[in-house]
């Protein structure tokens, strides 16, 4: 809940509703009872317990990765589901990778998170306990959020926006808009309901191909839009919001990696001022693509920045524990640590 449900929760209880942000405060600290709110009177924790439920995520599976530090949670949701969560540390700050559905509907070709579909979308408190769950698990500061986990995040739209209001509440986790990014295949028709209301995130567009018939055979999300009503889409969302969006682009060897390629790739990075952030394509046994040659990724980088494009190539993190991007997979809850 957000502070102001809170206080009127506590107005109809008959209490003092400016205890709602005593209640918030503690609630982003990530506390699993009421009991530990040493700040209310015994009667108001006892009134609370009867009248509430405090959620949390349990630990079902926690991998390390030994190259570079990133972890991978697997949590079980209160409703037997499971998903996972990578912590990854940057010098610029650690940075928490939540999913945001309990599989994926969207059929992305080169995507393990999309195999067994889509079971459901995940509550706002869901995806806010994997943020707090991951700080409290790893001790970690978290200064980042990346909506790039399993799930299309513009699928469960009501939701993610209710998390994005509760993670960025000055008395909550206080994670700023401007650290927080959004990835979509493409959903075209929410993005201009995204850009109403403003939120300064950063929106990443996963577009891994310029071209209708390239990007339909890899994701299904293209079928019935196409591209240019995707570019289109970031266009109106740039003009709205001001804030410039990136291009993640998976190389996948002899399929989005042509000098063709991309040079329509510059063509629609430059007309809506577009960072492009190139992904060498990770391992996905269930799929037969293979990443892109290092030859072809230097090309392919010329290209884009002879035309004057912002390129830059991600770097793989947690690869040994399989927490690299498109790697994360609804898993079964018997995964006990
Ligand atoms: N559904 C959203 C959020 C997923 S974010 C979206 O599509 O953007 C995860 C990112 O990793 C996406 O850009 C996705 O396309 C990319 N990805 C998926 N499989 C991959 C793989 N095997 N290698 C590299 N990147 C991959």
């Amino acid at each position: 809940m957000l502070p102001e449900e809170l206080a009127d929760a506590l107005r109809s209880m008959g209490e003092q509703p400016y205890r709602a942000k005593q209640i918030f405060r503690w609630l982003a600290r990530g506390v699993t009872s009421f009991d530990e709110m040493t700040d209310l009177s015994k009667s108001l924790r006892e009134k609370l317990r009867a009248e509430f439920e405090l959620s949390t995520l349990r630990l079902l599976r926690k991998q390390v990765s030994k190259l570079d530090g990133t972890i991978k949670y697997l949590w079980e949701l209160p409703d037997g589901n499971a998903v996972e969560t990578v912590v990854m540390r940057y010098r610029h700050g650690n940075t928490v990778c939540i999913s945001s559905q309990v599989g994926c509907r969207q059929g992305c070709a080169f995507c393990a998170s999309t195999i067994g579909g889509l079971v459901r979308g995940l509550e706002s408190s869901e995806m806010l306990d994997e943020v707090l769950c991951s700080e409290r698990e790893s001790g970690l500061k978290i200064s980042n959020i990346v909506l790039m986990g399993i799930g299309e995040p513009l699928d469960n739209f009501d939701n993610v926006i209710r998390f994005l209001r509760l993670v960025n509440h000055p008395d909550g986790a206080n994670i700023g808009m401007r650290h927080i990014s959004l990835s979509t295949c493409g959903l075209t028709e929410m993005f201009d309901k995204l850009a109403d209301l403003n939120l300064q995130l950063t929106l990443s567009v996963s577009l891994h191909a310029p071209d209708d018939e390239t990007r339909s055979r890899l994701m299904p999300a293209n079928r019935g839009r196409g591209v240019a009503q995707l570019i289109d889409a970031c266009e109106r969302y740039y003009e709205k919001t001001g804030r410039r969006i990136s291009f993640e682009y998976a190389m996948i060897d002899g399929v989005n990696d042509t000098p063709d390629h991309a040079r329509l790739l510059a063509q629609h990075a430059r007309r809506v001022s577009a960072h492009v952030n190139l992904i060498p394509l990770n391992h996905v046994e269930e799929r037969d693509f293979a990443p892109s040659t290092p030859e072809h990724m230097r090309a392919f980088i010329r290209i884009l920045e002879d035309a004057g494009v912002n390129v830059t190539v991600r770097r793989r993190l947690g690869g040994d524990v399989e927490a690299s991007c498109g790697q994360l997979r609804k898993k079964a809850a018997e995964h006990r640590i």
